[in-house]
């Protein structure tokens, strides 16, 4: 089927019982059973795709992870209380003393603050590399995971993800890709050679700003140790969560086609704007990312960069606050359109903050674009 009609029929399977289109959305703590015999069943199964204890899911929960596992085309689901959380877990079920773990430089700031404060004191071995790096040289007898992020966080720069599972698979090391900004529709994490592929559904798969949520796919094999990691630490999503992001599934994709569109049409309108010195987006043609988006991806609805020439504070302030249309806010995927300052956490280190390139990030939400390109004239008047 195609993924279109796919996001109309998955997770749907215990709708008929309840004689509805959509699943019931069953909350519950404590899991009953009607007998010992079940009782014990339940407590033997380590897929935790059946009612075993509410940590492990309701009925909605596996909904949403079969739905998801279908979709990425691949076996399974694990559904996390939030984005950060599905990566600090697939990191944590990787890690331990005398393990090394490879990330890309760009990843989701958090990423490299949970490695940094959590994993590298308790002796996990963790290294960046640039994007565009050949990784072969760097992974070593002891490599656990290689993590990617693509594009990067705020700089949006690709990476060869063919290249980099090639080189980590032959020497057998699983790599985990923070995929977020693709979504399964538009990135096909699995196809290029992705284990563990990561979203935080908070953001497209959801689609309305309105809850939290992760969810890691990939082979039952690959995500092993990541599920155990759950078990064991009770990372779990809350079934309105999933119940929601369900209901944000059967919108995906013409929510997507349309973010993607207006996001084009306000790319290429700040592209010609004498404020902005580069858009970071590699949609665009003249993105140095280009090609590699092109041989990856099969869309692109944002949220992307746009660099400033130098300006002062002041001005940098009347630009923002003059936005209207744009709320100022963290996150990005809901209908509504944001923006960002943003100092990526790699250069933080780098440059001195008056050095740093003035970074905003754009959410381009499902406004009418036009409107969205007024609302920027009329507040980089200044700049
Ligand atoms: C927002 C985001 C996350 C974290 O998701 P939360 O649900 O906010 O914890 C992870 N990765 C990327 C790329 C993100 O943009």
């Amino acid at each position: 089927m195609h993924p279109h009609t796919q996001l109309i029929h998955l997770g749907r399977e215990t709708a008929t019982a309840a004689h509805a289109v959509s699943p019931p959305l069953v909350r519950t703590s404590t899991t009953v059973f009607a007998t010992y015999g079940a009782y014990k069943q339940a407590q033997r199964n380590q897929v935790f795709d059946a009612p075993r204890y509410g940590r492990s899911g309701t009925s909605t929960t596996f909904e949403l992870q079969r739905a998801m596992a279908a979709l990425a085309g691949t076996e399974s689901c694990i559904a996390t209380s939030c984005g950060l959380s599905a990566i600090t877990a697939v990191l944590a079920a990787h890690a331990g003393p005398g393990r090394h773990i490879l990330l890309s430089s760009g990843v989701y700031g958090p990423t490299r603050v949970f490695c940094d404060k959590e994993l590298a004191p308790t002796g996990t071995q963790v290294e960046f590399f640039p994007h565009g790096a050949d990784i072969a040289p760097l992974i070593r007898d002891h490599t656990s995971l290689v993590f990617i992020e693509t594009p990067a966080s705020l700089t949006m720069e690709m990476l060869d993800v063919r290249a980099v599972c090639a080189a980590a698979h032959a020497r057998g090391v699983p790599v985990a890709c923070d995929s977020t900004w693709g979504t399964p529709l538009f990135f096909d994490a699995h196809r290029l050679g992705i284990d563990l592929s990561l979203h935080a559904a908070t953001k497209f798969i959801n689609g309305h700003s309105d809850l939290m949520l992760g969810l890691v796919t990939g082979s039952a094999d690959a995500l092993a140790a990541l599920r155990a990691h759950c078990d064991r630490s009770g990372t779990h999503a809350a079934p309105d969560a999933c119940w929601l992001a369900l209901r944000g599934l059967r919108t995906l994709a013409v929510r997507l086609e349309r973010h993607q569109a207006s996001a084009l049409v306000v790319a290429n309108w700040l592209a010609r704007h004498p404020a902005v010195r580069r858009v970071l987006f590699p949609a665009l043609p003249s993105d140095p990312g280009h090609a590699l988006w092109h041989s990856q991806f099969t869309g692109a609805a944002g949220p992307f960069t746009i660099e400033l020439a130098p300006c002062t504070e002041e001005a940098f302030t009347r630009f923002i606050d003059g936005l209207s249309l744009f709320s100022l806010g963290t996150s990005w995927g809901g209908f509504e359109s944001l923006v960002m300052p943003a100092v990526p956490h790699h250069l933080r280190a780098l440059a001195a903050p008056a050095d740093a390139p003035r970074l905003v990030r754009l959410h381009v939400g499902l406004e009418d674009p036009q409107d969205l390109c007024n609302d920027l004239a009329a507040a980089m008047g200044g700049l």
